[in-house]
């Protein structure tokens, strides 16, 4: 019958490479679709695609639902691949895409901005955390380890500080934080709050945590990526230098051997000693890979920019299928979690 035609159809893209996992999360072997939209996801984003609403994602169930002929044609014309290359186009580095491990609200924050905002489809879509400025309120935890209270937080870039005041008109903060020392990170499971937020930063040369929950979800997740966006561009103002030369330096051709997580690179494929590497650290840390190389730049052969925290690397191969074996090999590793060995 149509219906089962419909169903088979359906089936054979969740079959393809492109829609194996979640277009949002990356879970494997997603069920469910939006059917205007035309990627597969997760039933746990399929739920957030819910919440939405239906004037911007129509969920369905490959399984359960019935599907209209045009309906499926559509998935098959799109898919998560074709769909992804336009809404995540311009994802900042500092912003990264959720894992399946991922607290709930930053997959929240990430759907909603992809669809609804549409933050990742157009180069100025994220200005919005590069200001350099945020300030509001937190609950932060007290010393004793139960009891939080409000305070008011202050982010300011040109300063590179992040500081909070005890009463919201006090003159003196209470501490200042170094941006380029802070790493945040959403934290709901330590704090035992869905919004919570774990701040680690160096002072006095010991590492100092402050725990703290925003009372909306949307705020949480604000903080945690503007605090990232900030602490990115000061480290990366300080290599700018090394960015200058990148952008004059010609290509070189050079012989690559890839070893755990670094990736070195050889004059000629018998040299004893590298010319140098490129250290490959985990997505969640800022580092991508992507086919291309960023606009402006003439590929010679096909492109492939490694993005790392400090600096973008830019490297070209001889044939497209030389290209596809890199990036998938690169993009496993920055999935693969850091082990004691790669963080020493
Ligand atoms: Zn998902």
């Amino acid at each position: 019958s149509m219906g089962e035609r419909n169903k088979r159809l359906l089936f054979d893209q969740l079959q393809q490479e492109k829609n194996k996992i979640c277009a949002d999360c990356s879970t494997e072997a997603p069920e469910w679709a939006s059917s205007n939209i035309g990627v597969f996801m997760c039933l746990n984003c399929s739920g957030i695609h819910r919440m939405l609403g239906t004037h911007i994602s129509r969920v369905k169930s490959c399984r359960l639902d019935q599907w209209a002929d045009d309906a499926v044609q559509f998935m098959c014309e799109n898919g998560n691949d074709a769909v992804n290359a336009v809404l995540e186009r311009h994802i900042p580095v500092y912003y990264r895409k959720p894992v399946p491990a991922d607290p709930q609200v930053y997959k929240e924050h990430f759907i909603h901005g992809k669809y609804e905002r549409k933050e990742f489809a157009s180069p100025g879509g994220c200005a919005h955390y590069e200001t350099g400025k945020k300030e509001g309120y937190l609950w932060k935890r007290g010393k004793d380890g139960k009891q939080f209270k409000q305070r008011k937080f202050v982010l300011n870039m040109d300063e590179g500080t992040l500081k909070y005041f005890i009463k919201p008109d006090a003159k003196e903060p209470k501490q200042v934080i170094s941006l380029t020392s802070l790493s945040t990170t959403l934290a709901p499971e330590k704090i035992n709050h869905a919004h919570g937020l774990q701040l680690a930063f160096m002072k006095d040369n010991l590492t100092r945590q402050i725990y703290l929950y925003a009372d909306e979800a949307k705020d949480a997740v604000d903080w945690y990526i503007v605090l990232r966006a900030s602490s990115f561009y000061l480290i990366r103002k300080s290599n700018s230098q090394l960015k200058d030369e990148e952008h004059t330096e010609p290509y070189r051709k050079r012989w690559f051997s890839l070893e755990n997580r670094r990736l070195l690179y050889f004059e000629k494929p018998l040299d004893a000693y590298p010319k140098g590497e490129i250290y490959l650290g985990s997505r969640s840390d800022g580092f991508m890979v992507r086919d291309g190389l960023p606009a402006g730049q003439t590929e010679h052969g096909f492109g492939i920019t490694i993005t790392t925290p400090d600096r973008d690397y830019l490297l070209c191969c001889d044939d497209k299928e030389e290209q596809k074996m890199w990036i998938q090999e690169l993009k496993w590793i920055m999935t693969q979690p850091l082990s004691d060995q790669d963080t020493a």
